[in-house]
């Protein structure tokens, strides 16, 4: 029945294999001599399969939690070095027609208020962004087909894209919007999106289809099919992620795998990210309803167990999680989070009067973008505004074969440095950019090329005198 290689969602995903997965994760989470073997093969950086990769996260004991731990930040610093890319959601709309228990968004909250954004209120809103200094954002919208249809999607990335206000420009626009038809994903794909971003929430179709009772998003099925239509739309760039919090995380983390197996073992190329939301507190949802919550210490054996089996994976970690989390995370595989997040439909440009909460989760992470990016560099991060792959047409397996030649590193280090400096000459604190300037500094000679040493020290003078937007 399990087949990697099947369209079909319960083949590729099969709930049989994720069963014996376990029992066999639990009947060897002590064999140190297993476990051995499997860390040998991660050290060699080629990843390691959902059974594998299952083992490690059941085992306890400490020496060899440890061994995963210094692996994780190993594989971590040599794929995605010191850079951590920044990015913040932009929700348009929060009508939908779904009844997802655990998302205030769903169709029987008659309470929240339904905003849905006009592009003149978009304008706003970007230019808000751009004026803290994004470059990438990632939009989120409910699903609701009257309320926001395809083309609202399409013309609000549009939008995006076309706002230039001062330096400021928008170059990556990732999409989480529900599942859809290849027709669809073909033109996200032409209106220039980056990644099209998609949570599972639960790979455990029984619990799926009790926490999604109504609506569209019910269908188990079509949800988990979505990535393969969104490649057969010509989306090379897709990012997982489960809700923590709803099912047993080890079902979770075995079918998280087992997607991301699907995906290379039919297309030649796994997902882009994979993102570990936990489920939180929001308008009229308690966490605590959902017996399946994770504490901080199996959470981050969760990250690093995906960054030892995963490596070319990026991980993303949202404002969900607290600023202390976040720091334990960045350490070991995370390398995108998103900072001065909103999770209301508006509120960048102007704060959301309180009587009309529109937000889907409370935010645990309140500091602006100036406090992240000054924070990231005391911890030894460079903070990275890059888009430049995507851009270059470094995408899907083109991306994935870059990066497994350690060849992405001779861009992105310089890349993270010039978008750096960007920010440091238009946005930062004076403070911030203190330290920025000290830091590129310093990291500029760790560029190993003479020649691309010589390259960015001339950008970086003329990004000084006001050019902008170079990228290798
Ligand atoms: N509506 C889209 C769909 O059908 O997948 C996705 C966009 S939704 C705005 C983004 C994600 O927020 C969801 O996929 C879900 O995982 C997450 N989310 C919903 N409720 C949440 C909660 N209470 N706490 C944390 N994350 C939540």
């Amino acid at each position: 029945m399990y087949n990697p290689k099947s369209l079909k969602a319960e083949e590729f995903i099969s709930h049989q294999e994720i069963l014996d997965t376990l029992e066999y994760a639990s009947a060897n989470k002590h064999n140190i001599r297993l476990i051995d073997e499997i860390l040998a093969k991660a050290r060699e950086r080629k990843g390691l399969n959902h059974r594998e990769a299952a083992v490690l996260l059941d085992c306890d004991i400490p020496e060899k939690v440890e061994e995963i731990y210094s692996l994780a930040r190993e594989i971590k610093n040599e794929f995605y070095g010191n850079r951590i890319v920044l990015f913040a959601p932009l929700y348009l709309s929060n009508y939908c027609v779904n009844g997802c228990v655990y998302c205030p968004y769903h169709a029987k909250n008659k309470h929240i208020k339904r905003k849905k954004l006009s592009q003149e209120e978009i304008v706003k809103e970007v230019i808000a962004l751009q004026d803290m200094g994004h470059k990438r954002l990632a939009i989120e919208t409910g699903e609701d087909p009257t309320n926001c249809p395809i083309e609202y999607v399409l013309e609000s990335i549009n939008t995006i894209y076309s706002i230039k206000h001062k330096n400021g420009a928008i170059r990556r626009v990732n999409v989480n919007i529900a599942a859809t038809t290849v027709e669809n994903y073909r033109k996200l794909k032409e209106a220039g999106i980056g990644t099209y971003v998609l949570f599972q929430e639960t790979y455990h179709k029984e619990s799926y289809e009790k926490l999604h009772p109504t609506g569209p998003k019910h269908n188990y099925a079509y949800h988990t099919e979505a990535m393969d239509r969104a490649m057969q739309g010509g989306i090379d760039d897709v990012g997982l992620g489960v809700l923590f919090g709803l099912e047993n995380y080890r079902y979770e983390f075995t079918g998280l795998l087992m997607h991301a197996e699907h995906l290379e073992a039919v297309y030649g190329v796994g997902p882009h990210t994979i993102s570990v939301p936990r489920v939180k507190k929001a308008d009229d949802i308690d966490p605590n309803q959902f017996d399946n919550g994770i504490d901080d210490d199996t959470f981050a054996k969760i990250v690093a167990c995906i960054r030892v089996a995963v490596p070319y994976t990026g991980m993303i970690i949202s404002t969900r999680e607290s600023a202390k989390c976040r720091e334990r995370l960045l350490n070991l595989g995370v390398s995108q989070i998103s900072g001065g997040s909103k999770t209301s439909v508006g509120g960048y440009y102007e704060p959301e009067p309180e009587e009309e909460n529109s937000a889907q989760f409370e935010v645990s992470d309140n500091r602006t973008l100036d406090e992240v990016v000054n924070w990231l560099m005391g911890l030894g991060f460079i903070p990275s505004f890059c888009t430049a792959c995507y851009r270059e047409g470094r995408t899907g397996d083109r991306f994935m074969t870059l990066c497994k030649n350690g060849q992405i590193q001779n861009c992105c280090h310089p890349n993270a440095l010039m978008t750096l400096k960007e920010y440091l000459m238009d946005y930062a604190s004076e403070k911030t950019r203190k330290t920025g300037e000290a830091l590129i500094a310093k990291e500029i000679n760790n560029i190993p090329k003479e020649k691309v040493r010589k390259l960015v020290a001339e950008r970086l003078k003329l990004i000084e005198q006001g050019s902008r937007d170079f990228r290798l």
